[in-house]
């Protein structure tokens, strides 16, 4: 049988965009982000949606944009507040750097999100890919974006050889996302390239037959949609094992709490003791709760949870008598939260 092969010629990306366009505009799901052209709430979702779920973004977008509506109500608050928003998305530095752009932009751009690239991507947290996104979302500006979806979705296109970490690969992957993007629309275009990459053509058994590119997809032609790109190398994951030690005062139900220092993931969030397990067994007094699991970057955390005295909490890490039901109560970590979680059945001890 003949197989097509799709070209790269003018005419042939004129149709790829128009059969995306016209797809993305009937099929999209209807997303909160996806109602609006304001540039500093697309920057927001486009942040959130880093490393994280489609529907978990959702609640925690709304909650975010009703605190803080604009880019000066962001740029205003104290960075506690902006994290306590965050808790629970997880990667808090891209909280931080948001809250350091925003100042940014009310103290350089009066304010106003600027559509220059070089302007957004001298913003903290903003690298190709985010400015690229605000750009054609929000300005209609022609700019291609490379993320994973859309990786995906032009490695089979045009069944490119190399994978993920290859600098060539990296590079015909822009270029092609930069001769596709038509200027008519380019924001339907982005957003149908990544809502197609995690709706029909996905890492595994892409939906090929219901799929809008399907005579232009070379891979597809080729009958190896799924071996595009190659598997991503894996780094080696470390496992690490760790005590918390959970120390709780009486009279007023506080926990005490030690900080992440400067430089450490979730650095300013706050945390149990977590201490090397000893070979001497669990401190004196400590009656076990549980245990959890928690990933991060390239490490896999065992943590079992203790209930200590206060003084073995103490000495084990300096921090502070934390009241979690006081308003504006610190911002804690997901390993505290899920610790909190196993602490629960045992709230009315
Ligand atoms: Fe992906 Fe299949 Fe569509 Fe090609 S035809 S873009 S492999 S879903």
């Amino acid at each position: 049988m003949k197989t097509r092969t799709p070209s790269k010629e003018p005419r042939q990306e004129a149709a790829i965009a128009r059969a995306l366009v016209r797809w993305f505009r009937r099929a999209h799901r209807d997303l909160p982000w996806r109602r609006t052209r304001d540039p500093y709430a697309v920057w927001v979702s486009e942040i959130m949606l880093q490393q994280t779920r489609v529907d978990v973004v959702v609640p925690y977008y709304e909650r975010f944009l009703a605190r803080f509506p604009a880019v000066d109500a962001l740029a205003r608050a104290p960075l506690d507040d902006v994290l306590e928003h965050w808790a629970g998305l997880g990667y808090y530095r891209r909280a931080r750097q948001l809250h350091a752009a925003a100042a940014s932009v009310v103290r350089d751009h009066a304010g106003a999100v600027p559509a220059d690239e070089s302007a957004l991507r001298a913003l903290p947290g903003i690298g190709r890919y985010t400015a690229g996104a605000i750009r054609s979302i929000a300005f209609g500006e022609p700019a291609p974006i490379v993320d994973g979806n859309v990786a995906r979705v032009l490695s089979r296109l045009f069944a490119l050889r190399g994978g993920p970490g290859e600098a060539a690969w990296e590079k015909r992957l822009w270029e092609l996302a930069g001769s596709l993007v038509p200027a008519s629309d380019p924001s339907a275009f982005n957003q149908g390239l990544m809502e197609l990459g995690a709706t029909v053509c996905t890492p595994r058994a892409p939906l090929c037959p219901s799929c809008p590119l399907a005579r232009n997809c070379r891979a597809h032609a080729l009958g190896r949609a799924e071996a595009y790109p190659p598997a991503r190398w894996r780094p080696q994951v470390e496992r690490v094992e760790r005590w918390a030690l959970v120390a709780r005062r009486a009279k007023d139900d506080a926990l005490w709490l030690s900080q992440k220092p400067a430089g450490e993931p979730n650095a300013g969030q706050w945390e149990f003791p977590l201490v090397e397990p000893s070979p001497g067994g669990p401190p004196d007094g400590a009656r076990v709760l549980g245990a959890i699991r928690h990933a991060i970057l390239a490490r896999d955390y065992r943590i079992r949870a203790y209930a200590v005295p206060a003084t073995e909490a103490r000495r084990a890490s300096k921090g502070a008598w934390v009241v979690r039901s006081a308003p504006g109560a610190r911002a804690i970590t997901t390993v505290t939260r899920k610790i909190l979680a196993l602490m629960e059945p045992r709230a009315s001890d």
